[in-house]
């Protein structure tokens, strides 16, 4: 006999375990099943080191859900954006914009977090919603689908029933694969190092992100390490050059980063390991199948450039929840699923394009371009009607 349920949810990644909370918290019968178990302390080597960075609207999903209470007194907010162009020949901020929140709203851009704490935090409250099981250890294998409902085959030999399947099963998702929905995909030859530091000069909840060559040089505000500001880094190279950088010893390391950073919030000290990230952009060409949708890195990956990924992730889940609550008798149901396609589609492919685009600005190497580059940031950000136009694009309110 296999289990049976509302909704099953392939994949318990941050994504993953965010779906379950919601669509849990709204009432509905969840099973979540992951073949590794959410590692939620930093200290442990297997740890996320990333933080991702939850901007404003997703705000009021995460409060439905149950999610936010929890995660508020660990977030450092972030009020402004700073974009700098330091790709003159030597590595000096030329051009330097603020990008303000409070010209938008009294709200922050968004809210700070690290992975292995929202892992943590989206874990407990899992545990307090009885009509969720998470059952880690556990990878789903196929899917096959009848009129009202899936059977989703997990690795150990069973069998999950359910009306919806949502995958959150990553950028190689099992269930995009079973359903025969084909991917776009762009390599970059980039990888991304992420890790945290801290610095003498406070961040004042500002968001830096430096565009040289080879990919952004990003520095997002949290709370203070061992009574020191500190901010997560995410920086980007080519991959050869990011490898290299993984190898080095610290001070080596310390002192190429402190280059990187161009001195913006004082001299740099490393604060956590070095994780290594491949950088890829890859868009699934339909969101829906037999009653499934996929969602988060399953149908979109885009590189970390204006904190999207989670965050069209959770524009997705909201989609989903919405589209759920208006016809609950019609959950995972072909029109359901064809209106979450067309509702979620043309955004992605926008913002996948969209930052696909800004990437290869921000990695571009020879000097004109970058002159180009910089020239560009100096015009956008003189017209108002734009700069306030590309702040609302960002947050995903237009
Ligand atoms: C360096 C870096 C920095 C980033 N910073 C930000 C940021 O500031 N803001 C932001 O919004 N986004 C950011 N992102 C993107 C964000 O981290 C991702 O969108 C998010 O972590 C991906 O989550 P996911 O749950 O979709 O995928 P994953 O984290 O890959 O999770 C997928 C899960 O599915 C599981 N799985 C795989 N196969 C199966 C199977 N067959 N059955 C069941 N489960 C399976 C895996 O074990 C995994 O746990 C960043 C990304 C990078 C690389």
């Amino acid at each position: 006999m296999a289990d049976s349920c509302d909704i099953l949810v392939s994949g318990g990644g941050v994504a993953g375990l965010m779906a379950a909370a919601t669509f849990g918290a709204a009432g509905f019968h969840v099973i979540c099943v992951d073949p590794t178990a959410p590692v939620t302390d930093r200290e442990d080597a297997a740890a996320d080191l990333r933080t991702t960075a939850i901007l404003q609207p997703a705000r009021s999903l995460l409060e439905e859900a149950g999610i936010w209470e929890r995660l508020a007194p660990h977030a450092a907010a972030l009020r402004i954006m700073r974009i700098i162009d330091a790709g003159g020949a030597e590595p000096v901020a030329r051009v330097t914009k603020d990008f303000n929140s409070a010209d938008l709203s009294d709200q922050p851009f968004g809210w700070n977090l690290p992975n292995w704490l929202l892992r943590r935090e989206l874990l407990a409250r899992l545990r307090d919603l009885p009509n969720v099981e998470f059952r880690p250890g556990l990878a789903t294998t196929g899917l096959l689908a009848r009129t009202d409902h899936a059977f989703v085959s997990l690795n150990d030999g069973s069998r999950v029933k359910a009306r919806l399947v949502v995958a959150c099963d990553g950028r190689n998702s099992a269930m995009r694969a079973a359903a025969g929905i084909n991917v776009t995909t762009r390599r970059y030859g980039q990888k991304a190092l992420a890790f945290a530091v801290t610095h003498t000069v406070p961040h004042d909840n500002i968001s830096t992100e430096i565009h040289r060559s080879g990919g952004p040089f990003t520095l997002v505000p949290l709370p203070d390490h061992a009574g020191q500001p500190s901010s997560a880094v995410v920086w980007m190279e080519r991959g050869a050059r990011a490898q290299d950088l993984q190898a080095m010893d610290v001070p080596a390391f310390e002192a190429a980063m402190n280059r990187r950073s161009c001195g913006v919030l004082g001299p740099l000290q490393l604060a956590s390991r070095r994780s290594l990230w491949p950088i890829i952009s890859q868009s699934a060409q339909q969101l829906n199948g037999p009653r499934l949708a996929l969602m988060a890195e399953a149908t979109h990956v885009v590189p970390p450039i204006g904190a999207q990924g989670l965050n069209m992730s959770l524009g997705d889940l909201r989609c989903l929840l919405d589209l759920a609550h208006a016809t609950p008798d019609r959950l995972g149901d072909a029109d359901m699923l064809k209106a979450y396609h067309r509702a979620r589609h043309g955004d992605i492919q926008m913002r996948v394009k969209g930052i696909d685009l800004l990437n290869r600005t921000s990695m571009l190497a020879p000097r004109p371009l970058r002159d180009l580059r910089a020239l560009g940031l100096n015009a956008l950000y003189s017209m108002a009607p734009v700069r306030r136009n590309l702040m609302q694009m960002g947050l995903g309110v237009k």
